[in-house]
């Protein structure tokens, strides 16, 4: 069959990379990192530096389309794929790796996201508490993820006490909500817009711990809402493959979060949960096939991220016949680290 290519080497590259092989696609994965987790089920790795237009272009050239994986890929050195379709179109990480761009552009879309200010030193920051308020939390502009690169000023005095980091800064006035949840929405290319059921999302140290379906009534009724802005920006990127936004469930309704442009930790479910799951309707969209069902297949499922090297006995999770197992085949678990998932579909209503 024909090859598609995946930018990066993580687990959503080596999910995407089973759904493919399973519709008869050959996959090339490029990714910097030589232990590369999808590599390991590839039909061939490019090891490179994604700065590196000269094995871009090679890569590029043994591609019917490229895709990506993750988010920080850097823009400007893509250029040298050449004729080889790159989707979701690269505007789509220009938005979304600047988190400064990524609020101001679903603003203009009638999105609303926490208060929020650029810092570029420390008198910026001084000017953002007062304007904003405490509490608040300071970020890095890019290359966040898992809540990293991201400080809480609990108070105007932990604002003047903090070594700013050399990076470009957005502070964000903390949001009271009840509860998080995300839109993951396909968009094939004939502009045709699938979503699944939004998940709540539970956070553990800006970590994502667990995603269930279906969410409770209170977040259920703030999904259409949150849908009708994820379509905008989809249609606004002219996007084409699976779209994540993130958002906050407050009293005065969904407060915009982020947004992913991929597929998304919070809809690993799918993979059992879903009639289709976002990685085999991610493939489809870039490949300009139609989308499958994203309907449930189950009454419900709930996703534990399996996190560090908490010590899990596996028989005894896959036990419960009702769970699976998902292990990404890291060597080394570090604090932090995502090693795997669990499902647990929910078999009665
Ligand atoms: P991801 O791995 O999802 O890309 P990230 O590093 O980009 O994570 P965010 O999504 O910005 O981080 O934040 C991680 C979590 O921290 C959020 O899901 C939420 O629980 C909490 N958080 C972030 N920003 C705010 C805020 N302004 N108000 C309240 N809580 C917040
Ligand atoms: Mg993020
Ligand atoms: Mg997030």
């Amino acid at each position: 069959g024909e090859t598609i290519g995946i930018l990066g080497g993580g687990q959503l590259g080596r999910m995407m990379a089973f759904a493919a092989a399973r519709l008869g696609y050959r996959v090339h994965i490029f990714a910097p990192e030589a232990d590369s987790i999808a590599a390991e089920v590839c039909s061939r790795f490019t090891c490179a530096d994604y700065t590196d237009e000269a094995a871009l272009a090679r890569f590029a050239a043994d591609c019917a389309v490229i895709t990506y994986e993750f988010e920080n890929v850097p823009v400007a050195p893509l250029a040298a794929v050449g004729a080889t379709p790159l989707l979701p179109h690269p505007r789509a990480l220009e938005t979304a790796q600047d988190r400064l761009n990524e609020k101001r552009f679903v603003t203009a879309l009638g999105g609303r996201p926490a208060p929020f200010m650029a810092v570029d030193g420390a008198q910026d920051l001084a000017r953002a508490v007062a304007e904003i308020g405490a509490p608040g939390i300071l970020k890095t502009r890019r290359d966040g993820y898992d809540g990293k690169g991201q400080w809480r000023i609990m108070t105007p005095a932990d604002a003047e006490g903090l070594d700013l980091p050399p990076q470009a800064l957005i502070y964000e006035g903390f949001v009271t909500f009840f509860g998080e949840f995300s839109v993951i929405l396909a968009r094939a290319a004939d502009g045709s817009v699938q979503f699944w059921d939004s998940a709540e999302n539970v956070h553990v140290n800006g970590i994502l711990d667990t995603s269930t379906v279906p969410a409770g009534a209170a977040i259920a009724a703030q999904v259409p809402e949150a849908r009708a802005l994820a379509q905008k920006v989809a249609e606004a990127l002219d996007y084409v493959g699976v779209l994540t936004l993130e958002f906050f469930a407050t009293e005065d309704g969904p407060v915009f979060n982020e947004m992913a442009p991929r597929v998304h930790n919070s809809g690993h479910w799918t993979i059992e949960g879903a009639i289709t799951s976002q990685f085999e309707n991610h493939i489809r969209a870039v490949c300009g096939l139609p989308l499958g069902l994203t309907t449930l297949a189950v009454p419900g499922a709930r996703m534990l991220n399996l996190i560090g090297d908490d010590a899990h006995d596996w028989a005894e999770i896959l036990a419960d016949p009702a769970n699976h197992l998902h292990l990404y085949g890291k060597a080394a678990a570090r604090p932090g680290r995502k090693m795997g998932h669990v499902t647990r579909l929910k078999l009665e209503a």
